[in-house]
């Protein structure tokens, strides 16, 4: 029998991987600070829970899908937080984007309740998300990874077993650092090109000629040649990630002098009001910088 999922955090990913958990027949419950984010969910025929306590107290799966530890913890501890529901026999599994130190202080403060905790970050933007196509990124226990496969491929097409809690969340960072970066340097090339004069289609044509072609460029070129930037993956989620980037950094001693750099110019981005735009906006910061 398919057992009950709460699921709190319905902004971009987490309502189009929650529609796919009810669409696979799982009964539901959500949860969104925002209550309106809910109500297409009551109109599918979902429960929709008024606090995240009452959401963990009726679910046996509870899944978390939110901006980052700021909002995880305002959900678990805070005023009618779900932390005092989770207990033995009840399985919470976090999939938003944080950093492993996070995600390994939060395994250790959940232990001693009993409950199963499962670090299950994801690859895969909006378009995946809607499509039940994301990859999952899974820490924890393997057998408890294992058991949870139906569910998460409802919501993936693989789910890739990374280790312990926290090496769910290493996976998404080291992910993250390739996308900021390949992300960046498409956006600084066709800038350069620009400023010197070449056919912005030539360079497309280009780059899709040849060994550089990708589906994050081909994803992207259209938003850089129209300079408009509805977000799939907001910029200042990026920026979040930058800084958990940098800070595992220091912590395991790997360089990473473009993670800093990067760092540095998706926050100029927020600074010039960019953050609710796609990263790929991070064309603009560059444009900004021209002269
Ligand atoms: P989003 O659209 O900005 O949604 C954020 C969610 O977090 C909303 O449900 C929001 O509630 C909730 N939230 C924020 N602060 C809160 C707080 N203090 N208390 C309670 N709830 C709070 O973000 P998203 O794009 O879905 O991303 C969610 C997570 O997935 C992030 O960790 C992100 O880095 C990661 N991720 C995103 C993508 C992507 O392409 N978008 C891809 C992979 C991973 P309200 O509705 O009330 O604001």
């Amino acid at each position: 029998m398919k057992p009950k999922v709460g699921f709190m955090g319905l902004g971009i990913m987490g309502s189009a991987m929650a529609a796919n958990i009810f669409k696979a027949g799982y009964p539901l419950m959500v949860y969104n600070r925002t209550p309106e984010k809910a109500e297409k969910f009551a109109l599918m025929g979902a429960g929709v829970a008024s606090s995240p306590r009452a959401l963990a107290h009726a679910a046996q799966v509870l899944i978390a899908m939110v901006t980052g530890p700021e909002a995880l913890n305002e959900l678990l501890w805070g005023k009618n937080g779900a932390g005092p529901e989770l207990g033995p026999g009840k399985i919470f599994i976090n999939m938003s984007s944080v950093s492993p130190k996070f995600t390994r202080e939060l395994a250790e403060k959940l232990a001693p309740n009993g409950v199963a905790f499962v670090d299950a970050p994801v690859s895969g933007t909006k378009k995946p998300a809607e499509e039940g196509t994301l990859v999952i990124l899974a820490g924890g226990a393997e057998a408890k990874v294992k058991e949870l496969e139906p569910l998460f491929l409802t919501m993936g097409k693989k789910v890739i077993y990374c280790g312990e809690a926290g090496q769910g969340s290493m996976m998404k960072m080291t992910i993250n650092l390739l996308l900021g970066l390949m992300m960046e340097g498409f956006a600084e090339a066709l800038n350069f090109g620009r400023l010197g004069g070449l056919d912005f289609e030539a360079m497309l044509d280009v780059v899709f000629s040849g060994p550089l072609n990708c589906g994050l460029f081909q994803m992207k070129a259209q938003m850089l040649k129209e300079k408009d930037f509805p977000p799939n993956f907001p910029l200042k989620h990026m920026t979040k990630d930058c800084k958990f980037i940098v800070d595992t950094a220091y912590e395991t001693g790997a360089p990473a002098p473009l993670g800093h750099l990067l760092l540095h110019l998706y926050r100029l981005g927020v600074s010039q009001n960019l953050g609710d735009q796609d990263f790929a906006a991070i064309a603009q910061v560059l444009g900004h910088l021209s002269h």
